[in-house]
């Protein structure tokens, strides 16, 4: 908690949003009997591990006060100024926005957080306090588990994805898929092999025995890098192949960027070496 306030100076907007935040939540506990602040708290340290800026990591902390506490807008436009009231505004009016599962028209939903936004700091925040919400989802009443993970499902996720933060969409879509399908959650736990950390250890073993053999052929790869396969798409693709597993090729994936079009046939070249292709399973998109 204190590593936020360690990273900014004492005059800093974070640093005063940090002081106001814990004293307008100071009666507030959450579902899981936390003190209220501490769900701020872990937001504010999402969006700067994003890289965000002051004005987006102090709206972080204060993106609850208007919804929650008797504070205003114009109290934290004068304490804070506008930028930060203004992005404070974009994410009080999101939290009205509401979902409910009946309402199957979702692209207008998503268009209309979309539109609510006008700032994109905005629907980072958003998607920062999402993500610190599916994350302590546990604590709340199984109606409001699966209402909350189907609105992360169809609106949130989709967005995190279009804005190109795969990782986190991922994320987003496996925190929500035991609610929104525990039946298909159920049937994947029972018949899968490996979970996402184990096949995060994995493709990390595989990154490093890749990277070596490259270095040790005399090939320099700019990066090497490696993904696990979340358990949502993987299911979306096992629909699609009628859910066999041994259909699934792809639980993890090694992507290596080297400099020319002679280092990458190079490179795929050993790699094969080390795992021969299966027949009528290869594509060459070099
Ligand atoms: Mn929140």
């Amino acid at each position: 908690m204190s590593d936020l306030l360690a990273a900014y100076p004492p005059e800093s907007v974070v640093t005063h949003a940090y002081a106001f935040a814990k004293e307008a939540h100071r009666d507030a506990v959450r579902a899981s009997g936390d003190p209220y602040v501490t769900h701020v708290i872990a937001v504010a340290n999402t969006v700067r591990s994003w890289g965000l800026d002051e004005p987006s990591v102090a709206a972080a902390l204060l993106h609850d006060v208007v919804e929650d506490t008797t504070f205003t807008l114009k109290d934290i436009e004068q304490r804070f100024g506008k930028e930060v009231a203004f992005l404070v505004d974009g994410l009080t009016k999101l939290k009205r926005i509401s979902y409910s599962p009946e309402q199957r028209d979702v692209e207008s939903l998503r268009k209309l957080v979309i539109s609510f936004t006008k700032d994109l700091r905005v629907l980072l925040v958003k998607l920062a306090d999402r993500l610190h919400n599916m994350r302590t989802l546990a604590s709340l009443p199984p109606d409001r588990q699966r209402k909350i993970s189907l609105e992360t499902m169809e609106v949130y996720a989709p967005l995190a994805y279009r804005l190109g933060m795969q990782k986190l969409s991922g994320e987003l879509e496996d925190l929500s898929f035991p609610h929104t399908n525990p039946e298909g959650y159920d049937w994947l736990m029972k018949n899968m092999e490996s979970s996402y950390e184990e096949r995060i250890v994995y493709a990390d073993r595989v990154r490093a025995m890749v990277a070596t053999t490259l270095k040790k052929n005399g090939i320099q790869a700019i990066t090497v890098d490696t993904r696990a396969k979340h358990h949502t798409s993987l299911y979306k693709k096992l629909i699609r192949r009628g859910m066999d597993l041994s259909q699934i090729y792809d639980l993890v994936a090694v992507r290596i960027i080297v400099g020319t079009i002679e280092e990458c046939y190079a490179a795929l070249g050993i790699v094969h070496k080390l795992w021969s292709p299966i027949h009528g399973q290869f594509d060459d998109y070099i």
